[in-house]
């Protein structure tokens, strides 16, 4: 019997599946910054910034529980001083009960992170993208499951639809091979097939896939909810063999060559961006594009070694435009929360998704945005 609000532990669970914690860099405190795991949550408000807007908007909304990019415990605190900004969210989100959970760096680094949805909602696809600095690549695992002949289809469906059986751009691979599976039930079982004390043996299917580690949770879940055995025959082998590659920045090579100008006009219409810079050494149209939600500065020289043509991002230094004249590689500036924004949005609709298909009554907002706050004169 499934409850009708999820908890803030089980919203944790499915952005753990799209930003495993692990994939976060060294230091950074993602993940639940205050309150209660085993809070029922009725609204999710989702927000770029743990700050005093989101946590008021949360409150008038009725949200128990704040999800952002930005982490509330970037830097140590000393106090918690009410008179001071820091102090006043962390006050009031305790005051009020409502929980605070950040997936940050794990999520700029994720497959379907942050930097894939800011090229994608700049309308370019990211099937055959590359990353730019790679920081690691998925682990990965094989299940073998044993299916009573009749319920590999269902069991099969079920595993696609949780994460497993993906190999590049097909899904529901699996192999599946038959023979005789054999129990005896105790005296306190409820066996589907067969009677307590009895040996059987059943025609069944040895059924098994792949998939990716930090998906094991909802895969095993969806396999139990499956599966019509009292107790299920499954094991879960590590696999030498990587998925695919995982880290900072992503690089899109596009068909047909766009222009300066029709980019710029993108970034514009896309982003809603109030704040838009470029350097381009060349007048010339763009095939090999670069994306990095919020500062991807630290990226150009990678970029242009990768023979990166035009990087997108946000917030690049005089240093970074230094380089980039250097290297003959073009910039856009299109600012750090703008670029990132994509990425709050994805995170709002996956877990709307994720709640609705397990049925949960938890309703999920989506922060008011503002203006970053600069003015341009
Ligand atoms: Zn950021």
């Amino acid at each position: 019997m499934k409850k009708l609000r999820a908890t803030v532990n089980k919203i944790m669970s499915y952005l753990e599946d799209i930003a495993p914690r692990s994939l976060a860099m060294p230091g950074d405190p993602v993940g639940l910054q205050l309150g209660n795991p085993e809070a029922d949550i009725s609204k999710v408000l989702v927000s770029l910034d743990p700050d005093e807007k989101s946590v008021d908007e949360a409150l008038s909304i009725g949200a128990e529980m704040l999800v952002t990019h930005h982490p509330l415990f970037y830097h140590k605190l000393a106090s918690i001083n009410e008179s001071l900004p820091e102090g006043m969210v962390i006050s009031l989100a305790i005051r009020n009960k409502i929980s605070i959970f950040s997936a940050h760096t794990n999520f700029d680094s994720a497959i379907q992170g942050v930097s894939y949805q800011l090229a994608r909602r700049l309308g370019f696809s990211t099937e055959k993208a590359d990353v730019i600095e790679v920081t690691g690549s998925e682990e990965l695992l094989k299940l073998v499951v044993f299916v009573p002949v009749g319920h590999e289809d269902r069991i099969r469906d079920a595993l696609a639809g949780a994460g497993a059986g993906k190999i590049g751009h097909y899904s529901h691979c699996t192999f599946q091979n038959s023979g005789t599976g054999t129990f005896m039930p105790g005296q306190e079982t409820n066996p589907f097939i067969g009677k307590s004390g009895q040996l059987e043996k059943v025609d069944e299917i040895r059924l098994e896939t792949i998939l990716p580690a930090h998906s094991r949770y909802n895969v095993i879940e969806a396999l139990l909810q499956a599966h019509p055995y009292e107790e299920v025959a499954y094991d879960l082998y590590p696999l030498v063999l990587k998925g695919r590659d995982f880290g900072f920045g992503l690089i899109v090579e596009v068909d047909e060559p766009l222009s300066l100008d029709k980019i710029i006009q993108i970034c514009r219409d896309r982003l809603n961006a109030d704040y838009l810079r470029y350097y381009a050494p060349t007048v010339k149209a763009y095939k090999k594009i670069a994306f990095c939600g919020g500062s991807g500065g630290s990226l150009v020289e990678n970029a242009a070694r990768l023979k990166v043509e035009l990087f997108i991002s946000g917030d690049f230094s005089y240093h970074n435009l230094k380089a980039a004249q250097d290297l003959g590689i073009a910039l856009i500036d299109a600012g750090h929360d703008t670029t990132e924004w994509p990425g709050v949005v994805y995170l709002k609709e996956y877990l709307a998704e994720r709640l609705l298909s397990d049925g949960y009554q938890t309703g999920v907002f989506l922060h008011t945005p503002y203006p970053s706050g600069w003015n341009h004169v």
